[in-house]
């Protein structure tokens, strides 16, 4: 499996940071399927979207700020609802319905929220022109034929969202799993830039049985295996999804 999928250079708009990560996923032999997607370039595709749930009217434009929401309780209570702002400063929102939103979770189980109850019509593009996260990912999800997501636990609470907004545009849900986040002795979510340093190829093989083992895996000593694409060929074979612990995060020793 390792370097199976080579890159086809840098996609117009992608950071050094994107690259960056793809460098350190291959450094742990970790490959991907077809060419990475940039969300620089699927910024039509966002605003068609935006722009069907403008003309079934199932979003509106919102001008309220922080202090503004933080009195209303920190949960959108609707006040731009009604009012036809016609202003190119303003966030636009989805209209929610009170209404459980549920869904098996892979790893997880049962999960179920209400939208309306718990966060509110949420934005879907931001004050500033951004498109939200929400709507990108189920954008570019449904876009790519995404079946399966599997991705940390502390993206759970978005799933909701993520489901209705694919169910008001007639999108397919895929699966999903949420694997408890891997934090330090303090409690703190292990960082991208604690990994920032080059990885050299024997750390790859101890993190990643590290991770295996604290994903409920139980990989033979690490010392059986020559690299790290030994150590994956083993973790694909002998990968067992309900091992994984039901937890929202699990504490890492010091992983280096
Ligand atoms: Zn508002």
């Amino acid at each position: 499996m390792a370097g199976a999928h080579g890159r086809s250079g840098p996609a117009p708009g992608t950071s050094r940071a994107a690259n960056e990560i793809l460098h350190q996923l291959e450094q742990f032999n970790l490959t991907w399927d077809g060419t990475v997607l940039y969300q620089s370039t699927r910024l039509g595709a966002y605003a068609a979207a935006l722009e069907q749930l403008r003309q079934r009217q199932l979003c509106y434009a919102c001008t309220c700020t922080r202090p503004q929401i933080r009195a209303m309780g920190s949960i959108y209570n609707g006040h731009c609802r009604e009012r036809a702002i016609n202003s190119r400063r303003s966030s636009i929102r989805l209209k929610t319905v009170p209404q459980p939103m549920a869904l098996t979770d892979v790893i997880q189980g049962d999960y179920s929220a209400d939208i309306a109850a718990d966060c509110g019509d949420f934005i879907i593009r931001r004050k500033d022109g951004f498109f939200a996260y929400q709507l990108a990912v189920v954008v570019d999800d449904e876009f790519q034929g995404v079946t399966d997501i599997v991705r940390g636990y502390d993206l759970l609470e978005s799933t909701p969202r993520q489901i209705y907004l694919q169910q008001v545009l007639h999108y397919r849900t895929p699966r999903y799993g949420h694997i408890p986040v891997i934090t330090d002795e303090k409690g703190e979510k292990l960082s991208k830039q604690r990994f920032a340093a080059p990885i050299a190829g024997k750390q790859a093989l101890s993190l990643t049985h590290n991770v295996l083992q604290l994903l409920g895996q139980l990989p033979p000593a690490l010392s059986d295996f020559a690299n790290n694409a030994a150590l994956l060929e083993w973790a694909v074979t002998h990968w067992d999804i309900q091992a994984i612990p039901k937890l929202a995060t699990i504490t890492a020793g010091n992983p280096r």
